[in-house]
């Protein structure tokens, strides 16, 4: 049978639809494939989400739990990736029952089957240590008390391996009787018409009809029996979004959300549409003060519609929910800038200099032993060093640098921002992981969130061409977390970003606080538009900056502390900040290059750092990088 497809009218933008390269993702998507009226990519479900906020994409085949995170979003009726009992590619692997696991490796590729594996867990009242892994490897931690939560292909590759299996749907289904819904059709409200709608439904009449295929055709790539994937894929797989469906992923949302995994959802399913219903400003505010998690939608909304004094209320019930005994924390140390040489030309950055400039330098090791020695004079406990990236810096230089540091001086390295990992990885055709492990062997102890600025491409690519994109920058930290690194995260923002960019931010730093639990705090601050930056400014002041760090507060509800930027706000509003979800009144400045080199200098000592948290109402004690209390709060 010879289908004809209607060209699409001159001006009419194909549909921008992104799929998942899975298996049971196929028959859902594959009918688009040369069809003009769609634009079909295909794209790890973990970038869904991102290609959705940020408007690359009209449709997503979109996991449940980041759907929950997202909100304002229409769910395409009647189709969905589910199972109703058992579904063989989402299991618990293990040597030995369930409940005599000390801990469990997570394949975190699929954030609902780990949002589900804990409330599975939870219901059976276990508690083992979850920690995660890469897809190929998270099988390869199965051990006497370890087991690991696999899916999709080695889930159902290793069917019959282990002596323990718990399979997550059919665990669902006798929990509540209901189906499990993986994922869904989700679109960006009034991307997609009726008509649109349509072609998604007759997709799957297509794609269904070819399971067969779908299945002969993967058996050849995978080496799975093709009987048992057409099993999985007719038997298995449900691909009806249905009552019982929607009353299952209905019930899933509010588990999660009752066990604060989750932004709570309040869906609407009434035809046509099927979206989040808006909820009020209030009801936000106070299911964020009670630490509830919030969707993007919920945060833009704050940001653009939240009372400033109502916004500094909440982030303060925050604030004082995560550290009861009204103490703030402030750490001793000294940013050294070890080279202004950099190739990467921020047209924010008024520091940097060119290859081959006259006033270029790298700060020499009687230069450095001066500031490093005049750090412990006065009791300093570690060095923050960053630089530009300098091409004529090996990898070895910096290790030298990291060894001798630490036999002369022994302070904390909180050291190299993920630009910088990734410019030498790149001068060394190194991966990330090799290049962190190098320097983390020659004493590296902790890496800064600086160029974070905000992480949407977008914003990225206008305000410095060669900067690393957001997934790169957001790599490095997985890697630094994964090898028992911490680091902080940042937020420049005031440039070209959106409202809507900076919650996007927050929403990433919080997926990947999520995976690794890695960042200790987060900074934000304004861009200081001053001598030698070649960037107009956008929005800033005050007012913005207090709402901002307000809403960072209510959003990154598992990041446990929040640092009031001082440096750049003055310290009179750093006081302020104080009472807008900061816990943290950052550190004593020595000097900071970058930002002074803008024109912006606020420089103060201990003692005055204490008076102003004691002016500000609160005791003040002294930190290390991993905010662990140095002195007695006083
Ligand atoms: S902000 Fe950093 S990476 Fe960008 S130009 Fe300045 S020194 Fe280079």
């Amino acid at each position: 049978v010879t289908t004809i497809i209607p060209p699409l009218p001159p001006g009419v933008d194909p549909l921008r639809v992104l799929g998942v390269d899975y298996l049971n993702a196929r028959p859902l998507w594959e009918a688009f494939r040369g069809d003009p009226r769609v634009d079909l990519k295909l794209a790890p479900p973990s970038e869904l989400a991102r290609a959705l906020a940020e408007n690359e994409a009209d449709v997503g085949l979109l996991p449940v739990a980041a759907a929950a995170t997202m909100g304002e979003l229409r769910l395409l009726r009647n189709m969905a990736l589910g199972a109703r009992g058992k579904v063989r590619s989402v299991a618990i692997v293990s040597e030995r029952p369930i409940h005599e696991l000390d801990s469990i490796a997570l394949d975190l590729s699929s954030r609902t089957s780990v949002v589900l594996t804990r409330l599975l867990l939870e219901r059976r009242k276990l508690s083992p240590k979850l920690f995660g892994a890469r897809p190929e490897d998270a099988a390869k931690a199965v051990g006497d008390r370890t087991g690991a939560l696999i899916i999709g292909d080695p889930a159902l590759l290793l069917e019959h391996r282990y002596a323990h299996r718990l399979d997550l749907a059919q665990e669902w289904f006798e929990w509540t009787g209901l189906p499990f819904v993986f994922a869904a059709w989700f679109a960006r409200p009034d991307a997609v018409s009726r008509e649109q709608e349509d072609l998604f439904r007759i997709a799957k009449q297509k794609g269904l009809a070819r399971t067969d295929q779908i299945a002969a055709e993967h058996a050849a790539r995978s080496g799975l029996e093709v009987d048992s994937l057409r099993e999985y894929l007719t038997a298995s797989m449900r691909y009806d979004l249905g009552d019982e469906e929607l009353a299952g992923l209905e019930r899933f949302w509010a588990e999660a959300a009752k066990a604060g995994l989750l932004p709570a959802v309040t869906p609407s399913f009434d035809e046509p549409r099927v979206s989040a219903s808006r909820p009020t400003l209030d009801s936000i505010l106070s299911r964020a003060a009670d630490g509830e998690r919030l969707s993007a939608s919920d945060g833009v909304r704050l940001m653009g519609e939240g009372s400033f004094f109502e916004l500094g209320l909440a982030a303060d019930a925050v604030r004082r929910r995560k550290h009861p005994k009204d103490v703030v924390t402030y750490i001793v140390d000294r940013n050294v800038n070890y080279t202004n040489v950099c190739t990467t030309s921020c047209r924010f950055c008024a520091f940097y200099r060119p290859v081959g400039h006259p006033e270029g330098y790298v700060l020499s090791r009687e230069v450095l032993g001066k500031k490093l020695q005049e750090v412990k004079d006065a009791g300093g406990v570690q060095i923050l060093l960053q630089g530009g990236l300098n091409p004529d810096l090996r990898i070895e230089w910096y290790e030298d640098l990291f060894r001798w540091m630490k036999s002369e001086y022994g302070l904390g390295l909180h050291a190299l921002s993920p630009e910088e990992i990734i410019h030498i990885s790149q001068i060394e055709e190194l991966s990330i992981r090799r290049v962190l492990e190098r320097l983390h062997a020659s004493g590296l102890d902790s890496v800064p969130g600086g160029g974070a600025e905000i992480l949407v491409d977008r914003v990225r690519r206008k305000i410095a061409k060669a900067k690393c994109s957001s997934s790169e920058w957001l790599e490095v930290m997985r890697v630094a977390h994964q090898m028992g690194l911490r680091s902080s995260a940042t937020m420049m923002y005031g440039t070209v970003d959106t409202l809507e960019e900076r919650i996007q931010h927050l929403v990433k730093i919080r997926d990947l606080q999520d995976e690794t639990g890695g960042f200790t705090a987060f900074f934000c601050w304004d861009y200081q538009h001053e001598n030698g930056t070649h960037l107009p400014p956008g929005e800033n002041g005050t007012h913005l900056y207090l709402r901002m760090q307000a809403v960072a507060r209510l959003m990154l509800d598992n990041v446990d502390h929040v640092g009031a930027s001082w440096v750049t706000q003055g310290p009179a509003v750093g006081q302020v900040a104080l009472r807008f979800g900061a816990d943290d009144f950052g550190s004593v400045m020595f000097e900071e290059n970058v930002v002074s080199s803008a024109g912006t200098t606020f420089q103060i000592g201990a003692e005055a750092i204490e008076k102003r948290i004691h002016e500000a109402g609160f005791k003040a004690t002294r930190r290390n990088v991993r905010y662990d209390w140095l002195t007695e709060p006083s």
